[in-house]
């Protein structure tokens, strides 16, 4: 037998048992597999967390949180019971310990960030910023994001089942923080929503639509089924993914009787008009991938749609090893169906640097992970630069290791450049973390950082460095 570096092993998927938090220790198997159930029990703040996982959680991981929601925290606490329980899977809330476990837990460590999580050297780095991808500058109408030449990206609505503390959408979902107020659409939904659809049909080189928000599974069902099945009278869309975690944090609103039955109609309809649907989910750790998770992503493959696919985010204390990738991307497939398609590098939104990898860390895993899986299932690692697009972590054009600086090209013009003629010639530049460079490049930022004052710094974001 040959040694090799990563062991492939089936796993069993497995549901956590529930019953292990005081709070729902009486919670039946029915009132779990409810989609109202799940989303009435959501955990959204501390005192609700405390109550269902008991006096097992310790009060110094409260003040953790309580101190990450008041001074970093870009996302407000939004966790389905669903996602709860997949963290510190095999310990009792009672057992000493839990709260260990719990800190250590990856499902936790991005959806229920603390403030000893983040660093205090550079919590964000100097050119993070809110809306790091430019998506607002690029709408065509208000919501609808045409960065590339032949697809577009509808942000339907600005909220999700399940709140992300990396979301890279941090400018315009979910609820405001005491530090991050949010960005509000200023036309009504049926506005915005008829707004898009009459760009698309006056706009034929589109093909390609990406139904996002937020999550899709925050649309009533009829409203959603509308909107697709107006994509799908449009003759030039050949392609459309409905972005939805909730595949995975609220599976029980993919399993309900109505959205199969919509689901299956809108997969007669597009077999027939030849249109791929597919889903688009956000798994970031294996043990999220539990029976349910995986019947549900069997039963929208049942409807007939084209293909249930997985964009994971490469985070730090998450999934930063080749054993996590290809455990997760071994049990998406084998165990549910889903094609492991990419894993983006965090973005660079404020908050975020202790999630964040240099590009070089990310092209090393990208290196390691080839050869395990079949190779239309093996994830692409892409950066999605700023003005750019995304990238294969190996299409950088020139990367300064030392000062920890990507630059980056394209070859295709986004919406804010029709008449720039250097567009395609133009370098784009993407940032490492700089607590991950060597002392020389840390000092260049310090030097730069102390020279240029405020100016380098976008306004908001906890920037100074500490001093050496
Ligand atoms: S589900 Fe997606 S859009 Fe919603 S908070 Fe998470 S990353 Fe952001």
């Amino acid at each position: 037998m040959i040694e090799q570096p990563y062991v492939y092993r089936r796993a069993e998927l497995t549901e956590p048992d529930w019953t292990r938090f005081p709070g729902w220790a009486q919670v039946t198997r029915e009132e779990w597999e409810s989609a109202q159930w799940q989303r009435a029990h959501c955990v959204k703040n501390i005192k609700q967390l405390r109550q269902v996982l008991g006096a097992g959680l310790s009060g110094e991981f409260c003040a953790d949180l309580d101190r990450d929601q008041r001074e970093r925290a870009t996302m407000s606490m939004l966790v389905p019971p669903q996602m709860l329980n997949t963290m510190a899977p095999g310990t009792p809330a009672g057992a000493a310990e839990f709260t260990e476990r719990f800190y250590a837990d990856p499902v936790r460590r991005y959806m229920i960030p603390v403030f000893s999580d983040r660093r205090t050297d550079y919590p964000s780095h100097p050119y993070a910023s809110r809306d790091s991808l430019h998506e607002a500058e690029m709408w065509a109408v208000e919501g609808l994001t045409h960065r590339y030449p032949t697809k577009v990206l509808a942000e339907v609505l600005p909220t999700c089942p399940q709140y992300c503390g990396h979301c890279t959408r941090m400018d315009l979902v979910g609820n405001p923080t005491p530090v991050i107020a949010k960005h509000k659409f200023t036309l009504a939904r049926e506005d915005r929503l008829g707004a898009m659809i009459a760009y698309l049909k006056a706009t034929p080189g589109v093909r390609d639509v990406v139904v996002s928000g937020g999550d899709v599974a925050n649309l009533p069902w009829p409203r959603l089924e509308a909107f697709v099945a107006a994509l799908l009278d449009i003759d030039s869309i050949r392609d459309i993914r409905l972005a939805s975690k909730a595949l995975m944090g609220l599976p029980q609103f993919w399993l309900s009787d109505e959205v199969r039955a919509g689901m299956e109609r809108l997969g007669t309809t597009a077999r027939q008009r030849g249109v791929s649907i597919a889903i688009h989910t956000h798994v970031n750790a294996a043990q999220s991938v539990t029976p349910l998770v995986a019947k549900a992503a069997r039963a929208m493959l049942e409807t007939g749609i084209r293909d249930v696919r997985n964009q994971g985010v490469l985070l730090c204390g998450v999934n930063d090893s080749v054993q996590a990738l290809l455990d997760l991307s071994f049990t998406l497939l084998d165990g549910a169906n889903v094609m492991p398609y990419y894993f983006y590098m965090c973005d660079m939104i404020p908050g975020s640097e202790h999630w964040r990898m240099a590009l070089s860390q990310a092209q090393d895993l990208q290196h390691q992970i080839m050869g395990y899986l079949p190779g239309f299932a093996t994830p692409r690692i892409v950066c999605d630069v700023p003005y750019v697009g995304k990238r294969w972590v190996h299409q950088v054009s020139r990367y300064d290791t030392t000062l920890g600086i990507s630059y980056w090209t394209k070859n295709y013009r986004t919406a804010v450049e029709a008449d720039d003629p250097l567009a395609l010639r133009r370098e784009h530049a993407y940032y490492d973390p700089i607590h991950t460079l060597p002392a020389e490049g840390q000092r260049w930022w310090l030097d730069r950082a102390r020279t240029a004052g405020a100016g380098l710094a976008p306004a908001g974001a906890a920037l100074t460095p500490a001093a050496p």
